[in-house]
């Protein structure tokens, strides 16, 4: 008979139990997954096509000097996004036998990066999909980005008469631009530009729907958004037009409830809305041919398929089909032609594609030792503590864990009157770390876990630092508390014991990560591995991934503490795996301080001097004043970030 080993720590954990703890599934599938090595894969193709093992792409990228943090695109994704969502079009149209078709529009706002950009509209080709320019800028890039004959270019945002007459005249280049009427002044304005151009403008109305989203974005619609004409607004727009002979070219309704729209009925009622103010639009005789129904199709950050605002209860078969259903009951109660169907879906089509790999650079762990011994000359407090610790048990870890946790208090506020030495205040807290991990492991034995002791886990938690910007890469989880998923990208058939938060390289307490995703709830820390030190202690390399952070967070990155653009490089899938399409070095030092007006000649030249002057005084020798001046200089062109 063999007598069978006490399993060591962690070999009993599998990828699947990795897989569940991060919900990889609910938010990364079919992109995401966990190989047998431990390691996170991709498959940009989605189900069809090959699987590429992230850590292996992130290590052979290394090796050609593309340094973390780095953001790897995979245009692939992308395309997969655009199929999906044609073909869940399609099959809506389809299946409700809508008598005309669906063109989508990416909003440029989204991610403007030009390589990104130049992919979209090579995939969007096939599907005759266009672009949305929200500001004069992206008008500019969509003109020159879009040249699929037809394809639309849906002009949004606020317009002045330069806008208005480059959108006016693109049509003679065969592009398909509609201009969006937003405020009553671009109804004047836009006709006095057509006069002036001898040109006719094709026209849409954006509506002002009283159906308001819900969650942060919820505040695009309702009747005090920022955007859109009012129903009065419009009967006046109408009247506009058609004295200025316009009102033929009035063809296209739009409407924008907001982004991330986690209740599919929050959408129900507002193509509802709509589709009514659709119908008088033409029972009014404007030449209705397009309904735009904005963007807005989420997605599912924590993999709950919830109504939480992390989430979306619904998936794009279901939006699909809800705006075709209802668009098409709106007109055959009106009896009228059904309209080309639009939607400017960004967030569901761009955040996929970009997986953003940081490393961490060091952990602050909770202390781990056991207390030196306490005896009768110590302080009652001490002894107190120290009693605490040896009794506790598995029946008194509540009562322990408040003892411990006062005592504590006790000790700093006896140490701010004089009453505590340091050396005493130190053996204090060492009792107390000892006591936390002891309590900590008994709870792991509890059936039902009391809730005074849930938040052991935040108070035990390590701060795992990150070479990372949070303002720079991730803006939305520190502006407006989004959330994304986070994980280690190798380790995953390890068990990640520890528990952290992550604190990036700025100097501000704000650049940290606090809230993770969980089920339809956020948890205050994240679970990961125990960092792994070689023999000069050096911490081995720990990778970690934040995904689905395509949309939106590259633009609204800023230069806080002047960390700049960080590397990305676009993979595509080949015969041999995969290939790098692009590189795009993230901005040095000197790109960040020109940004700030600083030259890079002047800054050498400020230094040098000094040196100079140091030399003279003789309070630097000539081979430091080299150094330092070679150092100053090769820094200015070196990445922002922390080197390995
Ligand atoms: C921001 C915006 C979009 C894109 O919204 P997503 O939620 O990213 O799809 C579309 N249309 C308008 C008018 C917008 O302002």
């Amino acid at each position: 008979m063999t007598v069978p080993t006490a399993d060591p720590v962690g070999t009993a954990w599998t990828i699947e139990d990795s897989e569940q703890l991060y919900r990889v599934p609910g938010w990364g599938d079919p992109y995401f997954s966990i190989n047998s090595a431990g390691h996170l894969t991709v498959s940009p193709q989605g189900d069809r096509g090959s699987i590429l093992d992230l850590y292996e792409l992130v290590q052979s990228l290394r090796q050609r000097s593309l340094n973390l943090p780095l953001l790897i695109r995979f245009p692939d994704i992308l395309e997969d996004r655009i199929d999906r969502l044609n073909s869940a079009f399609k099959k809506a149209i389809g299946r409700y036998n809508y008598k005309g078709t669906y063109r989508g529009v990416f909003p440029v706002k989204c991610n403007q990066q030009r390589h990104l950009v130049e992919s979209y509209v090579k995939f969007a080709d096939r599907y005759h999909f266009g672009l949305e320019a929200g500001s004069k800028p992206e008008l500019m890039i969509a003109m020159a980005a879009l040249n699929a004959p037809g394809a639309l270019l849906i002009c949004n945002g606020y317009k002045d008469s330069e806008y208005l007459e480059k959108a006016i005249l693109a049509r003679r280049l065969g592009k398909n631009c509609i201009i969006v009427l937003e405020q009553m002044e671009e109804v004047s304005e836009v006709i006095a530009v057509s006069q002036r151009l001898g040109l006719r403008p094709v026209l849409g109305v954006r509506a002002k729907l009283s159906t308001k989203g819900e969650g942060r974005w919820g505040i695009s619609a309702g009747d005090r958004a920022k955007f859109g004409l009012t129903a009065v607004e419009i009967i006046r727009a109408v009247e506009m037009l058609r004295e200025a002979g316009l009102l033929s070219e009035l063809q296209l309704l739009h409407f924008h409830i907001g982004s991330q729209i986690s209740s599919i009925k929050v959408l129900k009622d507002a193509l509802r809305e709509a589709g009514r103010v659709y119908v008088e639009l033409a029972q009014l005789g404007a030449d209705m041919k397009y309904l735009d129904v904005g963007g807005g199709l989420a997605v599912d950050y924590d993999g709950s398929k919830s109504n939480f605002y992390a989430s979306k209860n619904y998936n794009i078969q279901n939006y699909a089909n809800d705006v075709v259903a209802e668009i098409k009951d709106c007109c055959e109660a009106a009896k009228l032609p059904v309209p080309t169907l639009i939607s400017e879906s960004g967030r569901a089509l761009a955040s996929h594609q970009s997986v953003l790999i940081f490393d961490v650079l060091s952990v602050s762990q909770v202390p781990r030792v056991t207390p030196a011994k306490v005896g009768p000359e110590d302080p009652p407090l001490l002894r107190n503590l120290s009693e605490t610790y040896e009794g506790l048990s598995l029946e008194n870890v509540l009562e322990a864990y408040n003892d411990v946790t006062h005592f504590k208090e006790q000790a700093v506020s006896t140490f701010n009157l004089g009453y505590l030495s340091l050396k005493d205040r130190a053996r204090a807290e060492q009792i107390y770390w000892a006591a936390l991990w002891k309590i900590r492991d008994l709870v792991k034995q509890l059936e039902h876990v009391p809730d005074d002791l849930e938040e052991l886990d935040q108070v035990m938690s390590s701060i795992y630092y990150m070479n990372l910007s949070l303002f720079q890469s991730a803006p939305d989880m520190w502006a407006i508390d989004q959330l994304f998923p986070i994980l280690p990208i190798h380790r995953l058939d390890e068990e990640p014991v520890e528990r952290g938060t992550l604190a990036d390289l700025t100097c501000d307490s704000d650049g940290k990560i606090d809230r993770f995703i969980d089920l339809r709830d956020v948890k205050s820390v994240l679970e990961l591995h125990t960092p792994r030190y070689d023999q000069q202690g050096e911490m081995e390399p720990y990778f970690l991934g934040m995904f689905l952070a395509g949309a939106y967070q590259e633009i609204m990155g800023n230069l806080h503490n002047l960390f700049g653009d960080t590397n990305a490089v676009h993979i595509r899938l080949s015969q041999q795996g995969y290939h790098i399409e692009h590189v795009v070095k993230g901005d040095t030092i000197q790109e960040v301080l020109g940004y700030v007006q600083y030259g890079a000649a002047d800054l050498v030249e400020s230094v040098r001097i000094q040196t100079e002057e140091a030399l003279e005084k003789g309070l630097i020798t000539l081979q430091e004043s080299q150094l330092l001046l070679q150092s100053y200089e090769r820094s200015l062109a070196s990445y922002t970030y922390l080197s390995p």
